[in-house]
């Protein structure tokens, strides 16, 4: 299966075009730090900066590119002398340096940005293309605002940039405007009507402004691109990029969707999730895909049930393929006794059954005014429920593992003669207090039952 899968690039501009996001600037040896990063992550193409637009992003450039020594390290110019010369100045000592030209080729940037013609810029795509060539063998051009170019007009200008030598072709859609269909359709234009087209890789760039950035650069490469440019956490201009990590995993997760593959190792992303976050201060938006503090968390009590008990049934892939550490059952009202149990175990603490029913009754309590009951929270209610009173027979009985003796020693005040044994004791109903029948499993069923009434 895996043989006949496509093999997508994957160029990652997080320290270029995420760093030109409003707060998240980086100094050199935050982004020497996060390249590193990047590279574990096995991501083919690391655009590390703009050298020309200040000495920091030059030097920046320069340093990742005598240490990262795996990826393609990328700098990006406009299409003019000083910048090529200053980007290949920064690359120069990379293992496998790549300069990047963009030239504007839409009427409106024409018209009003760059004010000159269709013409000249045709010629000056080509002339900088050419001089790019001739210091650096592997050059990408990208036509900005290519999706509100005339495709016409486009294809000339790629059909120029292909024969003055240039690898790799980006389409952007700098502003965020297409949707997959049109985007799409656009590759296909292209594929059909540039000459050379079949020795070049076609990319993808695609803004987030519409929220529908992965889903064009996912439909770009259905309809041929072969490298999707794209940042961790979706960071970027303005609504951001599209988001490196949705982009591998719904590749990941939907093969029978997405038949390609790259070398992205999904166990790191979370980790570079997490640098870039801590290194720019810039939290995660909480319900971001694959990446965001909610997007493995589940809280309501029949979702907790189900994937303790099989996280297949509600989780479309496993955190840990991405490097989060565990699931993440939030405790709040809406939380089932079997949660509860659980998270008491993770905390060092097993509980039989009347101290667990215990615990839950006032832990509910607790979250009716608290919302979202923490660890800290709930090691205070353990204390509380338990204390010690000199029996001979303690309801705590701390479990020892690594995780209890990171848990508040003095959470842990009775040591217990003898491990109390769980349940199943003596006759068992169910929430409503109604007998059990024999054969029933009583733990099931109350988890079930205590689920519902709790609600989804
Ligand atoms: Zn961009």
């Amino acid at each position: 299966m895996t043989a006949e899968r496509a093999r997508i690039t994957v160029f990652d501009t997080t320290l270029r075009d995420g760093e030109q996001s409003p707060g998240c600037s980086m100094n050199q040896p935050e982004k020497l730090r996060l390249a590193q990063q990047l590279d574990r992550l096995g991501v083919d193409v690391i655009e590390a900066g703009f050298p020309i637009a200040s000495d920091g992003d030059f030097e920046a450039v320069r340093a990742i590119a005598s240490v990262v020594r795996r990826p393609i390290i990328a700098g990006l110019a406009r299409a003019c002398r000083p910048d090529i010369e200053r980007a290949w100045e920064a690359l120069r000592e990379a293992a496998r340096p790549r300069i990047h030209v963009f030239l504007a080729t839409s009427d409106i940037h024409l018209q009003y940005k760059l004010r000159i013609t269709r013409d000249q810029c045709l010629a000056q795509a080509r002339e900088s293309i050419l001089f790019a060539k001739s210091l650096c063998d592997d050059v990408e051009f990208s036509p900005e605002d290519a999706t509100r170019t005339d495709p016409e007009f486009l294809c000339r200008v790629l059909e120029a940039v292909v024969e003055a030598g240039a690898t790799t072709l980006n389409i952007p859609d700098t502003v965020g405007y297409t949707v997959p269909s049109e985007f799409g359709a656009l590759i296909t234009t292209i594929r059909e009507r540039v000459k050379g087209i079949e020795n070049v890789t076609i990319s993808a760039h695609c803004h987030n402004d519409l929220g529908m950035a992965v889903a064009n650069a996912l439909a770009a490469v259905a309809a041929g691109a072969r490298q999707v440019e794209c940042t961790i956490n979706g960071i970027g201009e303005r609504a951001g990029n599209a988001s490196l990590e949705e982009i591998v995993m719904a590749m990941r997760v939907r093969p029978d969707k997405f038949a390609y593959e790259t070398g992205v190792v999904g166990e790191q992303i979370f980790a570079a999730s997490q640098m870039l976050s801590e290194i720019t201060g810039v939290p995660v938006q909480p319900n971001k895909a694959i990446t965001g503090r909610n997007a493995f968390a589940h809280e309501a009590g029949i979702h907790q049930d189900g994937v303790l008990k099989n996280p297949l049934t509600y989780e479309i892939m496993t955190p840990q393929s991405v490097g989060v550490p565990d699931s993440k059952l939030v405790l709040g009202k809406h939380s089932g006794r079997h949660a509860l149990g659980i998270r008491c175990e993770q905390l060092g603490y097993q509980f039989d059954r009347r101290a667990l029913d215990d615990i839950y009754r006032r832990f509910v309590r607790l979250a009716d005014k608290i919302k979202k009951v923490e660890d800290h929270h709930l090691l205070e209610l353990i204390r509380d429920t338990h204390k010690p009173s000199g029996s001979a027979t303690p309801l705590i009985e701390p479990i020892p593992s690594a995780k209890a003796a990171a848990v508040n020693a003095s959470a842990v005040t009775a040591p217990a003669p003898e491990p109390v044994k769980p349940f199943p004791v003596g006759p068992q109903t169910n929430a409503f207090g109604v007998p059990l029948p024999a054969h029933t499993d009583p733990h099931h069923e109350q988890t079930q039952q205590e689920d519902y009434l709790w609600g989804v």
